[in-house]
């Protein structure tokens, strides 16, 4: 494969952190163009030393001199703010990770689609909250959506060569999270340190507190929903709690194609990184008889019913699924800040829905912005009242 160029946005994180590890490792095949963070300064200066990057982007304007400081002298430019971080998202480059945590990664990850070329989106959230007019704009633009996130990217390996009008079902598996097992009584007692220990894969805090109450899954079918337009009665979800089957894809004919690797983000990575080709990665190779057994179970959305309200909220359509990302993203902070407990995190985002009044539906980004903070403000009112 010849030299590519690549931004990431979100570099200091989890996802970001996997694709430099990638990187890393075939040095010579990437120039990297620019690299962003919400503020960590001197982590992502060494980041845009060690790779060279043009540019580096801190969103948190108070950072900028901590920036400034420690890319002294490297002729790396250094920015901050969200007009900068558009500015950088902007610049062409061959293949962009969008990586950032959150509805803060709307605008960036719009900006990179713009250019026209390749997007690894991992930035679920900017799909649920805009899916409509992101991907309105990925077909626009001409750009390629390679689906970062593993189970959709399960999927769109699953779907290679076939016709979606083929296909009966699309079956996101989920691994049930830390507390798979608990009883309502004991999920009532979660604790912070216990939502944040995934059994199988290593995240950032967000989503993994996501994939303990569930709201992961229900995010991801609202975002496969958009990826894979199947319609909503063909999408479902079933707990596979070794997550080595990272999603299904069953056709008419009776056939269910499945992709199956272990639980490390840089498989799906890797994928995004040498589409339509394939990489080495440093992955441990798949040892079914050491995982032993594939168990799946249907989720319990009476313990769990964060699946049940996305996909009311996607059926709902409109402002829904932004004001449900909103009132999520205001409830998982509220959790870790240890200002709530576990399950005030889903009934806020129920509560948050059930008072009804929605705003009209999104026509662009700045109106799904207005709805993102409208959505924090009534979540904000509810943790208040409670
Ligand atoms: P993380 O918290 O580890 O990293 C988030 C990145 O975004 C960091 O670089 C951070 O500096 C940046 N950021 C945070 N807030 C920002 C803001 N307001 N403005 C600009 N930048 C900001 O998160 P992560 O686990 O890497 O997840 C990133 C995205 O990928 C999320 O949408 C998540 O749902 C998705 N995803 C992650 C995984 C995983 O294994 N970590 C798997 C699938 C999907
Ligand atoms: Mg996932």
């Amino acid at each position: 494969m010849s030299k590519r160029s690549l931004s990431i946005l979100g570099a200091t994180g989890s996802i970001g952190k996997s694709t430099l590890d990638l990187i890393r490792r075939n040095r010579d095949a990437w120039d990297v163009v620019a690299l962003t963070a919400n503020c960590q300064a001197a982590e992502l200066a060494a980041l845009a030393r060690e790779f060279d990057a043009k540019v580096a982007v801190v969103a948190d304007e108070s950072c900028l001199a901590d920036l400034r400081d420690a890319l002294a002298g490297s002729g790396i430019e250094a920015q901050c703010g969200p007009a900068s971080l558009i500015e950088a998202a902007s610049r062409p480059v061959d293949l962009t990770v969008a990586a950032i945590v959150g509805c803060a990664g709307l605008a960036p990850t719009m900006a990179a689609i713009e250019q026209g070329r390749s997007v690894a989106l991992a930035n679920k959230e900017s799909l649920v909250s805009a899916g409509d007019i992101l991907t309105a704009a990925v077909k626009r633009s001409g750009a390629t959506l390679l689906p970062t996130d593993s189970e959709h990217n399960a999927i769109f390996q699953c779907l290679a060569g076939n016709e979606l009008a083929d296909v009966r079902w699309i079956t996101l598996t989920a691994s049930g999270g830390p507390f798979r097992c608990w009883s309502t009584d004991q999920l009532a007692s979660a604790t912070r340190e216990q939502a944040l220990k995934h059994p199988n894969w290593d995240m950032g805090a967000k989503i993994t507190v996501d994939s303990a109450t569930m709201m992961n899954k229900g995010l991801e079918f609202i975002e496969a929903h958009y990826l894979f337009p199947v319609g909503l009665d063909r999408l479902r979800i079933v707990v596979h709690p070794q997550s080595i089957i990272h999603s299904m894809v069953e056709y008419r004919d009776g056939s269910t194609l499945a992709q199956l690797g272990p639980s490390d983000m840089r498989v799906p990575i890797a994928s995004c990184l040498s589409w339509p080709e394939r990489m080495d990665t440093p992955c441990a190779p798949l040892d079914l008889p050491a995982v032993g057994q594939l168990t799946f179970e249907a989720p319990d959305e009476s313990r769990f019913p964060a699946t049940r309200l996305a996909r009311e909220a996607i059926q709902a359509g409109g402002a829904a699924p932004a004001i449900l990302n909103a009132a999520n993203e205001v409830a998982v902070a509220a959790f870790l800040a240890g200002q709530i407990t576990f399950t005030n995190v889903a009934l806020t985002v129920a509560r948050v829905l059930d008072a009804g009044n929605l705003p009209p539906g999104p026509r662009c980004v700045e109106e799904v912005l207005e709805i993102d903070s409208e959505g924090r403000r009534r979540a904000s009112a509810i943790l208040e009242m409670s």
